[in-house]
């Protein structure tokens, strides 16, 4: 039997957690591959055009143990939600919903003031952040990418999965909304990283010199993506 060609989530039981399978049909896909989805918390089955879902089902179960510790090890989930608190620029910041508040949420040093129906608050808390960001990120992009004398062609924030910027060959540079609520440091290194790939798209050594002449902060900032960036992931 062949999986639907339209993603559904399929519940299934590891290790005695319930979890979900999101299939995907890929037409670039070589091989069954197995992934976390660490956002949903789920697991994530891609197939390649002639794949199976018995082989699917087969490479799942033959790491059965590697998930399960990888589902275990995910970051709690945090929901957006009045009175909760997430962090922006690394700082924790309350959620503060206040009917008789008009405009777009206000964005102070430790909460954020949202208006409107409750239903609609993490919506509008999200907008908030990717604007934020998108006017943050462009504008620091476009400075780095000044000092070093290259121009981007176009500055997209966008929710992503998996990376926290990229670059392509046309000079797109995109980040993920996300890091607006990471550390300034790390904003920073990101943003150097990727304006460094305008000059280099590899990551040669004369690549990694670049980023460095564009920002100070490397080392800690990709330490800190790895031990906290998944926990930006669970923010929904
Ligand atoms: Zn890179």
């Amino acid at each position: 039997m062949s999986p639907p060609a339209r993603t559904i989530d399929e519940p299934i039981v590891i290790a005695g957690h319930l979890t979900s399978i999101r299939w995907r049909r890929s037409q670039r896909a070589r091989r069954v591959a197995l992934k976390i989805d660490p956002q949903a918390g789920g697991i994530v089955i891609t197939l390649p055009p002639r794949g199976s879902r018995r082989a699917g089902l087969a490479l799942l179960r033959g790491h059965e143990a590697w998930v399960a510790d990888r589902l275990a090890a995910l970051p709690a989930l945090t929901t957006i939600a009045p009175g909760g608190t997430i962090p922006i620029f690394g700082e924790p910041h309350v959620i503060v919903q206040d009917a008789a508040h008009r405009g777009a949420p206000v964005i102070g040093s430790s909460k954020i003031l949202v208006s409107g129906q409750p239903e609609f608050l993490a919506r509008r808390v999200r907008d908030a952040l990717h604007a934020l960001a998108t006017e943050r990120f462009s504008d620091q992009a476009r400075d780095k990418a000044k000092r070093i004398g290259v121009t981007p062609n176009h500055i997209r924030v966008k929710d992503t999965k998996s990376r926290w910027g990229s670059c392509t060959a046309e000079g797109i540079l995109m980040f993920s909304w996300r890091l607006i609520m990471a550390p300034d440091f790390v904003q920073d290194y990101v943003i150097a990283h990727e304006v460094a790939h305008l000059r280099y798209m590899n990551h040669a050594p004369e690549f990694w010199r670049l980023t460095e002449r564009l920002t100070p902060h490397r080392a800690p900032a990709m330490t800190w993506l790895s031990v906290q960036g998944p926990g930006l992931l669970r923010i929904v």
